[in-house]
């Protein structure tokens, strides 16, 4: 039986209040540095101190829209956790359990934190709907900008609704996120390619400001790899199916990251008796977050680290390689997963990773902004949240007359 889609449980209250007893109340608190997107854990983990956990949960929503993503799929352990003072004595404060819990509060209490301000006549066109194109557009119309969403597919979130696997992150926390964008009065054109269906010139004419925020939209292919799958291409596919999802009795994993990870667990979750994991790195070098490597050690999947594939023959059968000792594998697998890397995918816009080096997030000399995974710095949830509110702040500078 699948269980793709069982996500672990949250915390109690009584959870949530132990965990904050356990806070040390820092002044210019790490954490709080440390939270790319500004989140402010120190702030809100003060208020359920005092059992504030209405003001709690609007710190958490006014800072970070899409804060209930953020609390289920951020690496925190590289973030706020990371630097928080409690590591010092025993463990980090579980901060992410926290905001979740906040979050969830906010959403079964049918809270109405954001507020907007009256409308400034200005129309932003905003290409792409992942989380920085949200963050954008909902804080451009938290300012009373007129906001238009033009999106390829014919649902909002990017990777959140069509890459990262549901028993980590469940489509409703998603819908509800962009349910709260929506009610700022932000509109959706789906199924709008931008470059083939719409031209980004008539955008940048129409508009006082166009922000792109595609993403790394195409998963890297190995050419002689005919009849590998893409890792995006499969979870997708797996995801819009909601589990129900046909699956072969083995599988091979080729790539080391998260994305390979979360290919790797899926599979298991969806009943794949044998899944191999060929990683180039060994495990000393591996790219993975800790968190997601055991969690796929834990569902039993085999990883070979240190192979790579050296041919792909066509009877199906792949001969993997160890970089560095004398030692070949060959497997026969009924199917390949291709987890190797994303990029992006300019087609039709005219531009290139060259344009995108501004530290205000402007394409010189136009009124295009960007944001998000082709913008420079890490490629996470929380890296798109901290660019999209950046973005729309250049964006707020710019049309207020430093045209
Ligand atoms: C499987 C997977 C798991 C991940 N897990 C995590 C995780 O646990 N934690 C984490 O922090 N990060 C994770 N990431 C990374 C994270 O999802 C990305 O960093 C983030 O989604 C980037 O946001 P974005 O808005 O820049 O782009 P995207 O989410 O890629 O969204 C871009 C959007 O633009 C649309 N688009 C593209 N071109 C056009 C066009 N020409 N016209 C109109 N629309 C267009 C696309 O359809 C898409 O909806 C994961 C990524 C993947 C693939
Ligand atoms: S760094 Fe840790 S202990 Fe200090 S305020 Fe933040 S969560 Fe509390």
């Amino acid at each position: 039986m699948s269980n793709y889609l069982d996500e672990k449980k949250g915390f109690t209250p009584r959870d949530v209040f132990e965990e904050a007893s356990r806070c040390l109340l820092c002044l210019d608190a790490p954490c709080s540095q440390g939270c790319p997107a500004g989140t402010d854990p120190a702030k809100f983990i003060r208020s359920v101190r005092f059992k504030n956990i209405e003001g709690a949960a609007s710190t958490v929503r006014e800072n970070n829209i899409l804060a209930g993503i953020c609390a289920r799929v951020c690496p925190t352990e590289k973030y706020c956790e990371k630097a928080c003072s409690r590591s010092g004595i025993d463990k980090p404060i579980q901060i992410a359990e926290i905001q979740r819990f906040l979050t969830d509060y906010e959403e079964t209490c049918k809270m109405k934190i954001l507020e907007k301000e009256k409308p400034n006549g200005k129309k932003v066109a905003v290409i792409g709907s992942g989380p920085a194109g949200l963050t954008a557009a909902g804080n451009l119309a938290l300012k009373g900008f007129d906001v238009t969403v033009f999106e390829k597919y014919s649902k909002a979130g990017g990777y959140l609704t069509y890459g990262i696997p549901e028993y980590r992150l469940p489509n409703d926390v998603v819908n509800n996120e962009i349910k709260k964008i929506e009610n700022l009065g932000v509109k959706f054109k789906f199924n709008t390619n931008v470059g083939k269906d719409v031209l980004l010139e008539n955008l940048k004419n129409e508009y006082d400001a166009v922000i792109i925020a595609v993403g790394f939209a195409k998963g890297k292919l190995i050419e002689d790899a005919k009849n590998a799958v893409l890792a995006v291409d499969f979870l997708r596919d797996v995801k819009e199916s909601r589990g129900n999802y046909k699956v072969p009795s083995d599988a091979v994993v080729i790539g080391g990251g998260d994305v390979a990870m979360d290919v790797c667990t899926t599979l298991k979750r969806l009943g794949v008796k044998n899944v191999t994991d060929c990683i180039y790195e060994e495990f000393s070098e591996f790219r993975a977050s800790q968190k997601e490597l055991s969690e796929t050690q834990k569902c039993g999947v085999t990883i070979m680290d240190g192979y790579v594939p050296s041919s792909f023959k066509d009877n199906g059968e792949i001969v993997f390689k160890h970089r560095v000792i004398n030692s070949e594998v060959v497997i026969k697998p009924s199917l390949t997963v291709l987890a190797i890397g994303q990029k992006a995918d300019f087609s039709g816009l005219n531009i290139t990773d060259k344009d995108l080096t501004s530290s205000t997030y402007q394409i010189k000399g136009t009124n295009v902004f960007y944001c998000g995974d082709i913008a420079p710095g890490d490629k996470t949830v929380v890296y798109s949240v901290k660019t999209g509110k950046e973005c729309a702040r250049a964006i707020i500078d710019y049309v207020g007359g430093n045209k």
